[in-house]
This record gives C-alpha cells, structure tokens and sequence, in this order.
C-alpha cells in the first residue's frame, strides 16, 4: 500500500521501490499486489479497468463514496489497485495540496473499509512512509475494523524527515478508536503518522542498514523512538529494477551497451546529451539528477560548480537536471548564461533525460545531506557511470572510494562547497587516467544491486 508505484505515478524512490518490489516477490512464488490512489495520471487514461468494490464512509463532516479499480491485463507483473474518491485522490499532482491530510486519510480509510470486506485475507499488509503509517493503527484500534488485528504490518519508511503531523483537531479524521489507545497516534503533542506506524506496525524496516543507524541520532524529532522500538527495525538495502534500468536494452538513450562494448557506445550517449546541450565531449561530463531541495544539498550546487569551473579551468562540464525549490531552480537557471560551454541544465520532471544522463555521463554527483538509500548511484554504476557521493545513508553502504582496494566511486564526507569541488577535482584527474576508469567503469556494471537479492530479504522479514 503506498502513495506511489512506477509506472503509474511517481515523485521518487517510493515510486521505483513499489513498482519493483512486488514484481520480484511475485517472481519468487509469493502473491504481492499494489493499492495506490488514483490520481488522474496519464497511466489511468492509456489502460483499461475493471470496477471491483464500491464502498461508503463517514470522516469528519464528509460522507466519501469509494471505488476500487484494478488494471485489467496485469501490465505492471501484480494486481493493481487504485482508489478512486471523487473531488479528494483524482488530482493532477500527487502532494503539495493544502488538504493532504484529508486526502491521506481517507484513502487509508478507503483501503483498511475495502479489506475489511475483501474474500481474501491477506497475510501481511506492508506499507510505505507516512502517507500509509496509519493503517497498523486503524487495524488495531478501531472498532469498525479490529478483526483485521490480526494480520500483521510492516511499514518500511524510505524518508524520515516528512512525517505527516497533524493537530489533534484533525483525530476526527480516523474512524471511531479505542480512546485509551490515542497515544498510539501521538508524538510531541500532535498526531503523527509515521511514529504510529513505527509504534504499532509488527516490523519496521528502513530502506538502507546505514539510514537505520543514522536515524537513531538524526530522525527529525523521532530519535528515542527509533532507539526504543529498534528491536523490530531492519535495515534492506533498495535494489533496482533491473528490467528497467538495462543499458542493453533501455528504450530512451541513443546506443545500448552491455559489458563488452560499453566503451564506444556509451560514447555515443555522452555525444548526443553534449550536443543537445552545448558541451564539450572531450571533458569529463559531471552531471547531477534529482530533487531540487535542501536534503539533496542541491543549495549547494551553484557554489560548488561556479568554484569547480574557476579553480580547475573548465576542465569539466556540468549538466544538471531537477525540480524544487525556487530559488534553486532559478539559480541554476541563470548560471547557464555564465558559463556557456562549461554548464547547462533543465529545470523540470524528464524521464527520459534522466536515463541518456545515467547512460552518457562519465561521473554522477550526489552531495545529499540525507540519503534513505538512494537509488541513482546503482543506476549510474549498471550504466558505467561513476559515483560522487558523500558518506551518508545508503550512499555509505552502496559505494566504496576507488582509493580504497577493490573501490569505484568518489566519496567524502561534508556537505560542503569546498568537499564537493575537492571530490569534483578527484574526478577530473581521474578522467585523465583512461585505463583505470575503463576498469573501474567494467567493474561497477557488474556489481549486483537487483531486486531478486532484497526481494528474498523482505519474504524472511515477512515469515518472521
Ligand atoms: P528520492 O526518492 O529521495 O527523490 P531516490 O534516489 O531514491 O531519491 O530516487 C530518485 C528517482 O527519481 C530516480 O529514479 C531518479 O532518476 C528520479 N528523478 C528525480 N528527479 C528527476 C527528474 N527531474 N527527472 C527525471 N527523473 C528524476
């Protein structure tokens, strides 16, 4: 149960993770299936659905109607379910309202009502960060749905920093509970989902063992309760979809490549983005794909590529693309006229940029100062890009500086200007020595970061 799943929508690693994760459990000979809103993406239009429940609930002072809809031909490798309630989950985006709350709420009501009354009783129900977090509760507590009580939830949080707080005024927004129970829901004084999530769910799991370490001291006001409930925390590592990220067959770059003969073609990826954006193929392409927000460091990436450029005398180039905050993408916007020829970028959402990027560029930038697990630096590595990444969260646990014996990325430790145009200058002398970045690059294609390794890792979790 989750907020997104790929292909249907998606803002980020949630999206990838739902959209792989039950495909390759299925794969093992489990039965995993998906609920998700249904928001009025481009997905619900292109394919076909079948009506399969039709449900009614009260919430605060709404009255909503619910319908379950299930793609129709299992295009995506498991059941899909989407929930549709008029006017709350059939929007354009898929957060940023000023009611998501309300529309949160009601689609964990929606799901815990429709499961209450499905033929089939599921043995698990795993959920994902806070937008799902309340489910564990709602089976448990309230009335109208505790014989599910005994299905046990997992909740594995991919981000701990949103945690979908609530004034207590909004309680009414949860189905009649248990009222000695309200603790449950509370942290600091307001309802939090994602510490009732950790609280209630049978098993908790956190996308990287690093980030489970990390949030014991860094989790946006829940680190005693990660402390105290780490007994039933795990730490498994994201993999990535290795049908959709295959540089021999990805549909979106230029010239496919595998292991023998990535050294020409994956050329031939670098020459189309250097075209396209006026850059020099001859120099180090670095390049930086993501959201555009603090947690990524992406505030500091104007300094640092202004710096790179002037101390290293434009022996790289930079090309970036990402979407957020303003004032980053304002800032990243106006550099280009700075530094024609050295720096370019777009500003926006590209699918298929982001693949030609991970397929044509030398090195990878990823400065983040929170990484759950992080999910570009595997697909750079499949696609023979090499990692710059600082040393946090699942970054630490996917990537070893190539410094070190058996190593292949760059890391460092600071979100820092000055660390990162340090790690930009590695990259660049590094580039020079084309022989050992062709191992290095022959290397990381075939370390093994597939879904089939984490998937049996979540199916011991579930037995558990
Ligand atoms: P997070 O979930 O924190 O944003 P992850 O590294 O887990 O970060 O996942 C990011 C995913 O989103 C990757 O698949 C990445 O390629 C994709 N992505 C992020 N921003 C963009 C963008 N502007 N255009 C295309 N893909 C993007």
């Amino acid at each position: 149960m989750s907020a997104e799943c790929y292909p249907v929508a998606k803002a980020g690693g949630l999206g990838d993770v739902v959209g792989a994760l039950p495909k390759y459990q299925n794969k093992l000979g489990h039965i995993a299936k998906v609920v998700m809103p249904m928001y009025r993406s481009k997905f619900l239009y292109e394919n076909n659905f079948e009506v399969v429940h039709k449900g009614a609930f009260g919430l605060a002072n709404y009255w909503f109607d619910y319908t379950i809809i299930k793609e129709a031909s299992n295009k995506v490798g498991f059941d899909l379910y989407l929930v549709d309630i008029y006017g709350i989950l059939d929007r354009e985006k898929i957060y940023g309202y000023d009611d998501d709350s309300l529309r949160f709420t009601a689609f964990q009501v929606a799901v815990v009502d429709w499961l209450a009354q499905w033929k089939h009783r599921p043995d698990i129900v795993h959920v994902h960060d806070h937008h799902t977090a309340l489910v564990p509760f709602m089976m448990q507590y309230c009335y109208a749905y505790q014989h599910l009580a005994g299905i046990k939830t997992i909740l594995t949080i991919h981000n701990a920093e949103y945690q979908g707080w609530m004034g207590w005024e909004k309680s009414n927004y949860i189905p009649h509970y248990d009222p000695w129970k309200s603790g449950m829901l509370e942290w600091n004084n307001t309802i939090n989902p994602l510490a009732s999530g950790i609280k209630c769910a049978a098993k908790v799991s956190t996308v990287s063992p690093n980030y489970l370490q990390e949030l014991r001291y860094n989790s946006n006001g829940l680190e005693n309760l990660f402390e105290y409930e780490k007994g039933k925390c795990y730490g498994i590592l994201n993999g990535i979809d290795n049908d959709v990220w295959n540089p021999e067959t990805d549909t979106y770059i230029e010239e496919n490549f595998s292991l023998n003969n990535f050294k020409k073609h994956k050329a031939a990826n670098k020459k189309v983005l250097c075209d396209q954006f006026n850059l020099d193929e001859d120099k180090a392409l670095i390049v930086f794909i993501g959201r555009l927000v603090g947690e990524k460091a992406a505030d500091l990436l104007p300094s640092a590529i202004s710096d790179s450029i002037y101390h290293m005398e434009g022996r790289m180039n930079f090309l970036i693309l990402g979407s957020g905050e303003h004032w980053i993408e304002h800032q990243l916007q106006n550099m280009r006229g700075h530094f024609l020829g050295y720096y370019n970028s777009q500003i926006g959402y590209n699918e298929k940029l982001a693949h030609l990027m991970y397929a044509g560029a030398d090195f990878l930038l990823m400065p983040s100062r929170v990484e759950p697990c992080g999910l570009n630096q595997m697909y750079a590595m499949r696609y023979g890009t090499i990692p710059i990444v600082r040393n946090t969260g699942g970054l630490h646990d996917t990537v070893k500086d190539f410094g070190e014996e058996g190593g292949y990325g760059i890391c460092f430790d600071r979100a820092t200007v000055w660390d990162i145009s340090y790690s930009v200058h590695r990259a660049v002398e590094l580039y020079d020595q084309r022989e050992r970045v062709h191992e290095i690059r022959k290397l990381m294609m075939q370390i093994d970061n597939s879904w089939e390794r984490s998937a049996q890792v979540y199916i011991n979790l579930y037995n558990s």
